[in-house]
């Protein structure tokens, strides 16, 4: 069986994704090639990935710098039309972007099915069967796989050799300019800038205090009921926009005249509305339903996607997204250059009324987290700290790529306040934080702070 693995290399290193996927390729066949695009710096750790039994190929011209989602899958998408193959894995996602669309929008652009979220997979000769967190999978081959972080890349054995890694510059692919790089990228950053959204005025209480802080806000929580935040509504508007599915809705209401309420059905029924109605602006529920039919769109409609918005913004024109950058220490403003333009928006899940989250300064007190969590009746949740260190599944991880959460109190325990992670409590209640670092920055996000172990 002939694998195609899609690596990305990240400041040295395979994103973790990718490993898993390689690792999952090498089990399968030993017919494995490394597809990478990037920097031709990056071909010593392509090249000491061949040790393990694969062959490699490097994707890289100046031409595909600053290529955003789109344009990378594009430009995957070329050299693996110039492939045999049976299989396809990708990471579900990179660890510095963390769109989770690229593997995607590969799919559709190649024209083979798609399965996502793979924990494992088995194949036979003529198809694969994956294994997710919903059930089994099974699907005819070829196919294209994104897989989860479940398999440990092995180490290469000494005996082994680096093979010759092959590049592959545009004078072999021949994309057009106008479909990658910074040129052919449908989707622009306009600015960044720090943003104070989202803090309070913290009070510092000791450890002491805890409980009885606890019992004093469960008591206020029963007097003042739920609070619903209503979307602020925006001067200037949109005329139309298309929301797939309920729960984007307000915040399509909150930028636009008209709303166009677009069910959540199979995405070709969608596209054939969009191609025939050429709408403006379609917004997405940044759920895993709405993260990979969005990712199919973008790749159909060669049109450009923003991925997990915390904000929408518009001067009745154009529409302006909003989502943390730069390792989450600056916020960033983005627009769609082409039409329709789309985003992903986070919005909020229906949560327990209150949460205690796990970070990864908690990781050695995970029993003493949970015991705590049943003491005060909290659901138990996790930053992407937690979630990484394999502590705590994915389903619990609170954030920009995990839930958007608001609860009545939200206990966040040995978590520093990325902005990754605190865009997703903004609507909690009351948010308390513990922490030994005075300079956390969690306690600028807090209304009550604890600068102690836990
Ligand atoms: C595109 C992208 C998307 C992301 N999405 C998310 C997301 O959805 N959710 C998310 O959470 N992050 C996300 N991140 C990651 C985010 O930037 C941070 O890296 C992450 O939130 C850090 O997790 P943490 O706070 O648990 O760990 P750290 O930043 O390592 O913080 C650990 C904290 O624990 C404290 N500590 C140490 N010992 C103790 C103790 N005994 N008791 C109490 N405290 C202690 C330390 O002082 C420190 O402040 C994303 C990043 C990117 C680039």
């Amino acid at each position: 069986m002939k694998i195609l693995v899609c690596v990305k290399i990240i400041q040295g290193e395979i994103n973790p994704f990718d490993a898993s996927a390689l690792e999952c390729a090498l089990t399968l066949s030993e017919d494995v090639t490394i597809l990478s695009m990037g920097a031709e710096h990056t071909k010593e750790t392509v090249s000491a990935l061949t040790r393990l039994g694969a062959k490699a190929i490097l994707i890289t011209d100046k031409l595909y710098a600053g290529s955003d989602t789109l344009a990378t899958a594009n430009v995957l998408a070329a050299a693996i039309k110039k492939l045999p193959f049976d299989l396809i894995l990708c990471g579900r996602q990179s660890i510095d972007g963390s769109t989770a669309q690229v593997g995607v929008m590969l799919s559709q652009m190649i024209g083979c099915s798609l399965l996502t979220g793979a924990l494992s997979v088995t194949a036979e000769k003529d198809a694969v069967t994956v294994r997710t967190r919903e059930g089994q999978v099974r699907s005819a081959l070829p196919a294209l796989i994104t897989m989860e972080k479940e398999y440990r890349l092995r180490f290469p054995s000494i005996f082994s050799r680096t093979q010759e890694v092959i590049l592959w510059d545009n004078t072999v692919l021949g994309c057009s300019p106008d479909h990658c790089g910074l040129r052919g990228s449908a989707t622009r950053v306009l600015q960044t800038f720090e943003s104070e959204r989202g803090k309070r005025n913290c009070q510092f209480v000791s450890m002491d205090n805890l409980f009885p802080l606890i019992e004093q806000l469960k008591k206020e929580m029963k007097r003042t009921g739920r609070v619903w935040e209503e979307k602020e509504q925006s001067s200037q508007r949109l005329p139309c926009v298309w929301a797939v599915g309920e729960d984007v809705f307000p915040y399509a209401k909150a930028i636009a005249d008209q709303v166009v309420r677009i069910p959540k059905e199979p995405v070709e029924k969608i596209l054939q509305r969009a191609a025939a109605e050429k709408p403006e602006v379609i917004l997405w529920n940044s759920d895993a339903w709405g993260r990979i039919n969005a990712s199919i769109a973008a790749a159909a409609l060669q049109t450009g996607l923003c991925a997990d918005c915390t904000q929408l913004e518009t001067d009745g024109r154009k529409l302006y997204i909003y989502r943390p950058a730069l390792g989450g220490r600056v916020t960033a403003k983005i627009e769609c250059l082409t039409r329709p333009q789309m985003a992903t928006v986070r919005t909020k899940s229906d949560s327990a009324d209150i949460i205690v989250a796990g970070g990864r300064g908690a990781a050695s007190e995970i029993d003493k987290l949970q015991d705590f969590a049943k003491k005060i009746g909290a659901q138990l949740a996790a930053s992407r700290g937690l979630v990484d260190m394999d502590q705590m599944p994915y389903s619990a991880q609170i954030g920009l790529t995990g839930k958007t959460v608001s609860p009545k109190i939200y206990i966040a325990v040995g978590i520093s306040g990325a902005v990754q992670h605190v865009c997703a409590i903004e609507g909690a209640q009351s948010i308390i934080a513990v922490n030994p670092d005075p300079n956390a920055p969690i306690f600028d996000y807090a209304d009550y702070g604890i600068i102690e172990k836990f």
